[in-house]
């Protein structure tokens, strides 16, 4: 078994466009000049400035009382697994979710609970398949006590969960008597693309997270937050776990700026992705998902070749995409990539899917 990350091929040409993840943008001039001059202290000892005006930032565009630093965004999902959950109990999630295939088994590994995937179009559910979920209470039964939710739900297309949907089932898990969370790591996509407050959006869910190495390009850190007791019960869990910091006011004046700087530019991204979508569209054998956000995924079995064969066809022309099933690709749009990248892009791939 490999765990570690392959080192890049020495033989491969240099990357020309980069549409593999918006976790691949680097901090730009701006953001680094605004980490070297951070005011900083220990953050463990409650003295990191810049650390408390990002945290106090982030609980205002939230809406929560309360906000906590930390370096990743998997680190967010499972410190609100541990504080939401005792050993045991059961999660309940779209089946796509993030936490499910892509934390290295973290629930269980961790917090030793399980996760319950439901189904449903586009990465969401809805109230009544929450409802049609929910377990008898008795001792041989796994107690639920949490929903999650991704906005917007990256494998179910970069998907924007509609309001009245998020509220529905988020009601309905109130209802039930569960906590709820979401999975925001990229929910200023959601905010932008559809015209609502990010708190609004966030206005029934008991923990809420934000990424700043998504779209909104900072080299770290992601911020959680909610209310005061549950961000004092989260702390116990940061420290245990190795996230409590020192110096990070360097890090955390990057994700300043990265809200003062990138967040109305991502409908930049999001129209780049329309325009990759609709080049890519005119490709045969390539099936597209519409783009909601910045993310968009198509289906390759229509070329014959297999996602991973075409993202090594377009990775020997300088393209870079991802895959994400056998036929699935996804290429993402992000603040590295402009209309000249989307269109080089969508050459290469005409190129390459044709055999
Ligand atoms: C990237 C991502 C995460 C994890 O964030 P990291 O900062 O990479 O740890 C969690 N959920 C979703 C939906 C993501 O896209």
């Amino acid at each position: 078994m490999l765990y570690a990350p392959p080192r890049p091929a020495a033989s491969l040409p240099p990357v020309r466009v980069n549409l593999y993840s918006d976790t691949q943008t680097k901090p730009s001039p701006g953001m680094r000049d605004a980490m070297l001059h951070a005011e900083v202290g220990d953050e463990q000892h409650g003295d990191d400035p810049t650390i408390h005006a990002l945290c106090d930032r982030m609980a205002a565009l939230l809406g929560k009382e309360a906000a906590m630093f930390l370096p990743s965004g998997t680190m967010c999902n499972q410190i609100s697994l541990l504080t939401h959950c005792q050993p045991g109990d059961e999660v309940i999630a779209h089946e796509s979710a993030h936490i499910i295939s892509n934390e290295g088994g973290a629930p269980g590994a961790l917090t030793g609970a399980s996760v319950l995937g439901l189904r449903g179009a586009r990465g969401q559910f809805d109230a009544d398949a929450l409802r049609q979920a929910v377990r008898e209470k008795r001792r041989n039964i796994p107690t639920q006590v949490l929903v999650a939710v991704e906005q917007t739900a990256n494998l179910g297309g970069g998907s924007v969960w509609p309001l009245d949907k998020l509220n529905g089932v988020l009601d309905a898990a109130h209802q039930l008597g569960f906590a709820t969370h979401m999975d925001g790591a990229r929910l200023m996509n959601a905010s932008v693309a559809a015209g609502i407050a990010a708190k609004d959006m966030a206005a029934g869910c008991d923990s809420v997270w934000l990424d700043f190495t998504k779209g909104l390009g900072a080299p770290l850190g992601a911020v959680l937050c909610g209310s005061a007791a549950f961000i004092d019960d989260a702390w116990r869990w940061k420290q245990r776990m190795g996230g409590a910091l020192r110096q990070g006011g360097v890090c955390a004046a990057a994700c300043l700026y990265a809200l003062d700087h990138n967040i109305e530019r991502l409908a930049d991204d999001h129209a780049n992705a329309k325009n990759l979508a609709h080049g890519l569209a005119q490709i045969r054998g390539l099936v597209l998902e519409e783009p909601e956000t910045n993310l968009v995924f198509f289906d390759t079995a229509g070329t014959g070749m297999d996602a991973d064969d075409l993202a090594d066809r377009a990775r020997e022309e300088g393209v870079m995409i991802s895959t994400m099933g056998r036929y699935r690709a996804r290429a993402c749009t992000h603040l590295d990539v402009d209309a000249a990248g989307v269109a080089l892009a969508i050459e290469v791939i005409r190129r390459v899917a044709v055999r």
